[in-house]
């Protein structure tokens, strides 16, 4: 598997993190992108969602859906929906919202706590995982698809 490591010591760099894999994966948005992103509460990950789908062509603030679920964002060429899953009782509950009609073409799908989502949630092709150490956010970028794979090298290599 592909897999990229960066140490990110400020908010500044994980802007810029989240430009570089924003930018890359726009150009294959039309096939639609599922990433995943772990980490403990506090580890950033609704930061780097804000600076990602801002990227994307969002120009207004970006909310933590930690109490809606999902904050869905239609950018014209794309549409985004940003999840966060942490609040979420029972897996079930993503048939009650109609989880399967957010995943498709032309959409990017960003989800906090993947790991709550169970069956339903759709596979990522992109894994992103922060750990938040003494001083520094580390941040673990992994391919798990072939999708996610060419979305990677583009942005990094
Ligand atoms: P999560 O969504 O993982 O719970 P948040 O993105 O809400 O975490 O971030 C929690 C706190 O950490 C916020 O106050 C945010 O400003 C701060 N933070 C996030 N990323 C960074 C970073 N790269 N450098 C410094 N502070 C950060
Ligand atoms: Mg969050």
């Amino acid at each position: 598997t592909v897999t990229y490591n960066f140490e990110v010591a400020d908010e500044q760099h994980t802007q810029h993190i989240a430009q570089q894999l924003a930018n890359a994966l726009k150009k294959v948005a039309n096939q639609g992108v599922v990433v995943h992103l772990e980490g403990d509460l506090g580890a950033g990950k609704t930061t780097f969602s804000r600076y990602f789908i801002q990227t994307l062509g969002h120009s207004g603030t970006v909310k933590s859906p930690t109490y809606t679920l999902v904050e869905p964002y239609e950018l014209g060429e794309v549409n985004v929906y940003h999840f966060d899953l942490y609040r979420l009782a029972d897996p079930e509950e993503l048939e009650f919202m109609g989880i399967r009609d957010y995943f498709g073409d032309n959409t990017v799908c960003l989800v906090e706590w993947p790991e709550r989502g169970g069956a339903l949630l759709a596979s990522a092709d992109i894994t992103i995982t922060i750990k938040l150490e003494e001083n520094v956010r580390c941040f673990t970028l992994t391919a798990d698809s072939k999708t996610g794979t060419g979305i990677l090298a583009a942005a990094f290599a």
